[in-house]
């Protein structure tokens, strides 16, 4: 047993209008709220898969079939961003209270919920939002025996480099010092609700780097970092304390060559690949309870390097589709969230 603590959830989006106008099947039957079976049926029903029509046994020769999968929590198409907020963040919360960074990432394919779970839609609220507004509700709950300061900042990985999301500023350089890696120039900004961030989150939701490939028109290549900053005194010892909570949303995991991007686009893809690489391998060797952890290998995880491991709690929620259509993207989603447990 590591003791790193690194949780794993995965997520099965509802299929959209236009997959259940084109009738594609699910390849994903959640079982219970931890397992899942990857690829449950064997039918010969065709579809497409790489541009060409096949049977869904032509593509099971070629990947492993019929996986049954656990993970920390498994969460099917009927449920809500609330549903993920109460069984995964609000222990994350409490353990922010007591003095542990945190970090949640949301890993996936471009088109698999990622954004939708952090942000939510113009109705529903994303786990960000419900995670601060517990947050502040915990505050308001500890104001009698504790001071708080709550800053945050929104940062962009886009091709290694670090924008300042909420003032469109970059690139920042990064720094090490003797508490670990610090963004240059990065100022906090101070809010004291969570309605107060909503606006901030969408501002910098809409200043995130984003390019059309011909896999996806809205896909984004870029990795939005939300980190709160947490400082906490307690009134009778005047004793500090300074507490990190980081959010993830992360760049599409689509493999570079599918989107056929060339030039820029391509090396976009590589260092997407190399960031998330990065990530999983740094969770790996945590979760293996590995001495050195190669934090200095992407930008991404040096910026997290106070955030993963040590006495930090690590969420990984992966986001799939449960289309037919997505069936190569899925697979990898599900190992790579298989492999970070
Ligand atoms: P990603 O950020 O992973 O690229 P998005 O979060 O943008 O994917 O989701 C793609 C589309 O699917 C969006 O239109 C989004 O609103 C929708 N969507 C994703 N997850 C859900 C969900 N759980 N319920 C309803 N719609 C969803
Ligand atoms: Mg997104």
């Amino acid at each position: 047993m590591s003791e790193v603590a690194i949780k794993v959830a995965v997520r099965v989006r509802p299929f959209n209008r236009r997959e259940l106008e084109q009738n594609q099947r699910s390849i994903i039957r959640v079982l219970d709220n931890q397992s899942l079976i990857f690829d449950p049926d064997e039918d010969e029903d065709e579809f497409f898969f790489h541009g060409t029509k096949q049977t869904h046994r032509d593509i099971t020769k070629r990947v492993k079939k019929k996986l049954t999968m656990d993970f920390d929590s498994v969460f099917n198409e009927d449920s809500v961003n609330q549903d993920i907020f109460e069984n995964c963040m609000k222990p994350l919360v409490c353990s922010v209270m007591g003095g542990y960074n945190c970090s949640v990432f949301v890993y996936g394919a471009t088109g698999a919920g990622k954004t939708y779970t952090m942000l939510g839609s113009d109705e529903i609220a994303g786990i960000t939002f419900l995670t601060m507004q517990e947050l502040f509700r915990q505050i308001n709950e500890y104001s009698e025996e504790r001071r708080f300061d709550i800053g945050i900042s929104y940062l962009e990985v886009y091709n290694e480099n670090v924008m300042n999301l909420l003032t469109k500023t970059g690139p920042l350089k990064l720094r090490e010092d003797a508490n670990g890696v610090v963004v240059s120039g990065l100022v906090l900004k101070q809010i004291h609700s969570a309605e107060e961030l909503i606006e901030l989150l969408h501002l910098g939701n809409r200043n995130r780097t984003q390019h059309p490939t011909d896999a996806n028109a809205e896909s984004s290549r870029s990795h939005a970092i939300f980190q709160v900053h947490i400082r906490m005194v307690d009134k009778k010892t005047s004793q500090k304390r300074t507490v990190k909570l980081s959010m993830i949303d992360l760049a599409g995991s689509e493999r570079a060559q599918s989107t056929k991007c060339k030039g820029l686009r391509f090396k976009e893809g590589a260092n997407i690949n190399k960031s998330l690489l990065a990530l999983g391998n740094c969770i790996n060797k945590l979760a293996d309870g590995c001495k050195h952890i190669p934090y200095r290998d992407s930008n991404l995880t040096r910026i997290l390097k106070d955030s993963l491991g040590g006495n930090c709690q690590t969420l990984m929620i992966a986001n799939v589709s449960p289309s037919s259509m997505t069936f190569e993207d899925t697979y990898n989603t599900l190992k790579y969230a298989s492999r970070a447990k």
